[in-house]
């Protein structure tokens, strides 16, 4: 296997790059003032909030969220791995990737489990062709062979050893990714015996786990890989690939239960259902099908059951449904399922069906009211109570405004002061204690990290303290190991460093601080200087708090409850600088 890429050359490459470039030749690009615009490439939307700054090397849709370097937008876009999306940005440059000797690539430690799990795939893929009574089983649930192809429909033999004697040497990949079953007598066997197999896919159609169908009658009925390092199961959904393959542009998904409601839709042309890979669909799932489409349906059972799932949706819902986005809710008639209603009425009755799909408001408000007598005061208080953490939990939008109208009209109570109370909820929920200082603390804070990540020069200008490096003040050893890699090194781009930062646990929060503006700091000068500013704030910030620790110590103990270096510090602090007034905090945020 290819030996690892150069950190060094990684760093170049990101630097060399021209983000406006490299997106122009996907997504064409026009100037705006200082930025570039276009219609986002990663949601339906008709006005463009996708924006690209030069100055800064970054993406950002204020539709969606969607945000990254030039190397980010490739692995989005066009759907590549790390590795894969260097190679392209480095073809781009007619640059040739070089690669150190026998040092393994550590973004590749997942590689052996995805070959494995495609090779077990192209496995269970050949027995389907060998097994009449698996072919038997899908012929007479409809499917054709084209279908069984596109959803890469298997067939797991029965016995207990088949992986385990046709894949000896990843045996290790096997066990790690759940196809293999530890015995406690020692040896492993195999999980998956006498099943139709339905290989999962991640959004780059690699095959991350299965789902497996028993044949005949026998428990359980459906078997799912277990999580493993591939597969997250609140996070992945089931069709999603393939939907996207069949459909250039998806005007809506349909969510359905299980597998073989899927693959029967899309026999019968309905090629843009999906599964959730559990009972609730989670909000991470939803927002990612939110990506895809602008229009969900979730579709479910009438009963008891698929009632209490859909709410669970509903409420999953609510916290991610951006404005242009609608999400509508489908009951099917008793004893029904999708796979056996489409069989019966054809796609174009179940399509009709999830035209007239409740809508999200009304099925909010009609579930809430089984609940309470809104004839009566109390009925409304309580309705009104009912729906403040639903509607608390909504980001800000006309959606949210237009629940709060129908509520207000229901309550007769006036909207702005249901918002105000919900809204107030939220605040005193969030952070119990806001205070101007804290406002101050974390906005230098805060500048001082997106200063940094836009400068890096300024790690080599101006010292962090050593000691922020172990304190435990929110942001401050971040700044500080970032000043340190910058030193190390010398990087001097903000994509550059984010690239260095891909496999830490705060990526996600540098990654925003690179989109954090801080007013007033437009020139080089200017901004030295707040940076200047912020670092010195947060420096005597640290030596009030480390005082007043020491003090309290000194207080109840006495000096002697100090050790040697505690002492020391604690008279250097004495005779140092005094508490810092707060009030000289810099105001920029
Ligand atoms: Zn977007």
């Amino acid at each position: 296997m290819a030996g690892r890429i150069p950190q060094a050359f990684i760093d170049d490459l990101v630097a060399r790059a021209d983000i406006v470039e490299i997106i122009n030749a996907r997504v064409p690009l026009k100037r705006k003032g200082k930025e570039y615009m276009a219609c986002c490439p990663f949601h339906n939307e008709k006005t463009p909030s996708f924006t690209v700054s030069e100055a800064k090397q970054f993406y950002h849709c204020f539709g969606c969220g969607a945000h990254g370097t030039a190397l980010g937008f490739l692995m989005e876009y066009d759907r590549l791995e790390f590795v894969d999306a260097v190679e392209e940005l480095a073809a781009f440059y007619n640059l040739e990737v070089p690669r150190e000797q026998g040092v393994q690539q550590k973004r590749d430690d997942k590689q052996p489990l995805f070959d494995a799990l495609a090779q077990a795939n192209q496995l269970y893929l050949q027995q389907l062709k060998q097994s009449e009574r698996a072919i038997g089983y899908l012929k007479q649930r409809g499917l054709s062979g084209d279908i069984a192809q596109r959803y890469q429909i298997g067939y797991a033999p029965s016995g207990w050893d088949f992986l385990v004697r046709h894949m000896p040497q990843q045996s290790a990949a096997l066990s790690q990714t759940g196809m293999l079953v530890k015995k406690d007598s020692g040896g492993v066997y195999d999980r998956f015996r006498d099943r139709i197999m339905f290989a999962i896919r991640n959004r780059r159609g690699k095959v991350i786990g299965f789902g497996g169908r028993i044949l005949d009658q026998g428990e359980p009925k459906y078997l799912n890989s277990p999580e493993n390092p591939l597969f997250h199961k609140g996070l992945e959904v089931y069709g999603l690939y393939e939907a996207k393959q069949a459909n250039r542009d998806l005007q809506r998904i349909v969510v359905v239960e299980g597998y073989m409601d899927v693959v029967a839709l899309a026999q019968f042309g309905i090629t843009y259902a999906i599964a959730s890979l559990g009972t609730a669909t989670t909000g991470e799932q939803i927002q990612s099908i939110f990506r895809a489409t602008q229009n969900i349906v979730f579709c479910y059972d009438g009963d008891q059951a698929g009632r209490k799932a859909a709410w669970r949706a509903l409420q999953n819902t609510l916290p991610v449904i951006r404005d242009g986005q609608q999400a509508g809710f489908l009951f099917l008639p008793d004893g029904e399922d999708p796979d056996s209603l489409v069989r019966k009425e054809g796609s174009e009755a179940f399509a009709a069906r999830m035209d007239g799909a409740t809508s999200l408001s009304d099925f909010l408000f009609d579930h809430l009211l089984q609940q309470c007598d809104i004839d009566t005061l109390e009925g409304r208080a309580r309705l009104a109570e009912l729906c403040k953490p639903l509607l608390g939990n909504m980001p800000d939008s006309l959606f949210r405004d237009m629940l709060y109208q129908k509520l207000a009209t229901l309550t007769r109570l006036d909207s702005h002061k249901l918002q105000a109370v919900s809204a107030h909820k939220q605040t005193n929920r969030a952070a119990p204690k806001i205070t101007r200082t804290s406002t101050h603390k974390s906005s230098a804070i805060r500048n001082a990290i997106a200063l940094l990540l836009q400068y890096p020069q300024f790690a080599s200008e101006i010292e962090i303290p050593a000691v922020f490096l172990q304190c435990e003040l929110q942001g401050y050893g971040l700044l500080a190991r970032l000043s340190r890699t910058i030193r190390q090194s010398g990087i001097t781009s903000a994509p550059a460093l984010l690239e260095h930062w891909r496999s830490e646990a705060d990526f996600d929060i540098v990654s925003k601080l690179v989109q954090h503006t801080v007013h007033g700091a437009d020139d080089l000068q200017t901004a030295k200087s707040v940076f200047r500013d912020s670092v010195d704030w947060m420096t005597k910030h640290y030596r009030d708090q480390r005082f007043e620790q020491l003090q309290n110590k000194v207080e109840s103990r006495g000096k002697s409850g100090l050790s040697a270096e505690e002492l020391q510090e604690y008279h250097a602090l004495l005779s140092g600088p005094g508490p810092v007034d707060t009030d000289t905090a810099p105001q920029n945020s």
